[in-house]
């Protein structure tokens, strides 16, 4: 089965990620097409008017059937695409009609031109539409798939009867797979591209919000959390609350048994407080041996239970040499339009409280 991965992953690299990654990059890939689809449609109903006109001069079959379709349906369809791409909220529509659009003029042209002898001089749209559906319209690879598939089921059932002679409709075979595989290829390595980056990207965004030390959130990422915890508690009214904890004492662990002793304490306390939170909580180090935990829908009397239940595993645990430590906590409840500021001042006031008390307490304000 690694092989198999190892394949997968090299066709997409998003196989195996988890759901919600897919999404992310799908919604971002979807946003990051919209330029491209503008542009693309304006300029390609520019030139479908000019086609439309040349074709005027070009055959005397159709005449105005050629005009509807070519300077009037097609760049209407590309015209309402350009409009659409600047409202996000008929994306769906603006897609649907990109999809079925090709398929359409794929089909025009045959009925135009398929069996007169006009059809060589006309046939080069055919192989351009395919090419402009994986490589130019800003489709993902998996719509552009779909739309030439169809595409070119329409042409082949069109095509493989015997109005061509054997060897033109070899070269008009070549044609179309030339095309299609050209841009099935160009379209499978954009995406595949766009796919390595997003994940490089999600990496190193990840990386840059995690502690080097104990791998729990960093302070600013915390920051990110609570100002979203502070957004949605001002919006629906949810309570919510935040725990400072300081390490009592930490100074002797480092001049007793060195810093890599110390080092070792400080993560073992970190997998400590990631294990005894729920999963919606928040656990980050703030810096040296301070830690800062955001229970969400928790008021202060919620939290002091958690903290508790957390002091009592804490107080249990036999920690890497030092065996026992303590550590001192701050519960702060959050107050309708507080400022973030105001709300760690208020946790860390609480923490310097039970550490003049004593440490090895809960104080909350
Ligand atoms: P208190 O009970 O008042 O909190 O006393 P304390 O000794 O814990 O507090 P103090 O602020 O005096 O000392 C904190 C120590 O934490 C000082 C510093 O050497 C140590 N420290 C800070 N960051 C790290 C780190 O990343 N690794 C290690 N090993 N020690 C650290
Ligand atoms: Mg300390
Ligand atoms: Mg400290």
């Amino acid at each position: 089965m690694p092989l198999f991965n190892a394949l997968a992953r090299s066709l997409d690299p998003l196989h195996g990620v988890q759901a919600a990654t897919r999404q992310a990059f799908d919604h971002w890939y979807r946003q990051a097409k919209i330029p491209q689809i503008r542009y693309v449609a304006f300029l390609t109903m520019a030139l479908y008017l000019i086609y439309a006109a040349i074709e005027q001069n070009v055959t005397s079959e159709q005449v105005l059937a050629r005009f509807i379709v070519h300077g009037l349906m097609v760049p209407g369809a590309l015209l309402a695409v350009g409009v659409l791409s600047f409202q996000p909220s008929r994306q769906r529509t603006m897609f649907t009609i990109l999809t079925v659009a090709p398929v359409c003029t794929a089909a025009a042209n045959l009925h135009f031109n398929f069996g007169t002898p006009l059809f060589v001089h006309f046939a080069p749209e055919i192989y351009l539409n395919l090419m402009w559906t994986f490589a130019v319209s800003g489709l993902t690879l998996r719509q552009a798939l779909a739309t030439a598939s169809a595409s070119v089921l329409v042409i082949l059932v069109v095509t493989l009867d015997h109005s061509l002679e054997p060897g033109m409709q070899r070269l008009h075979l070549i044609w179309i797979l030339a095309s299609f595989s050209f841009g099935l290829l160009s379209a499978f390595l954009l995406e595949r591209a766009h796919k390595r980056m997003f994940l490089h990207q999600d990496r190193l965004a990840l990386s840059a919000s995690l502690d080097g030390l104990t791998g729990l959130w960093n302070r600013s990422r915390m920051e990110r959390f609570l100002a979203e915890e502070i957004a949605r508690a001002n919006r629906y009214g949810t309570p919510f609350s935040v725990v400072l904890i300081d390490i009592d004492h930490f100074k002797s662990v480092n001049d007793t048994h060195g810093h890599a002793v110390g080092d070792s304490v400080l993560r073992q306390f970190a997998t400590l407080l990631r294990d005894s939170v729920r999963v919606l909580d928040k656990v980050g180090r703030l810096g040296g041996e301070e830690f800062l935990i955001v229970l969400p829908e928790n008021d202060a009397a919620q939290a002091k239970q958690a903290v508790q239940a957390l002091q009592q595993r804490i107080n249990g645990f036999a920690f890497d040499r030092v065996q026992r430590k303590t550590a001192s906590f701050g519960i702060a409840e959050y107050r309708p339009g507080e400022s973030l500021d105001s709300l760690l001042e208020r946790a860390d006031q609480a923490m310097y409280r039970a550490k003049a008390s004593g440490r090895d307490r809960i104080e909350a304000l």
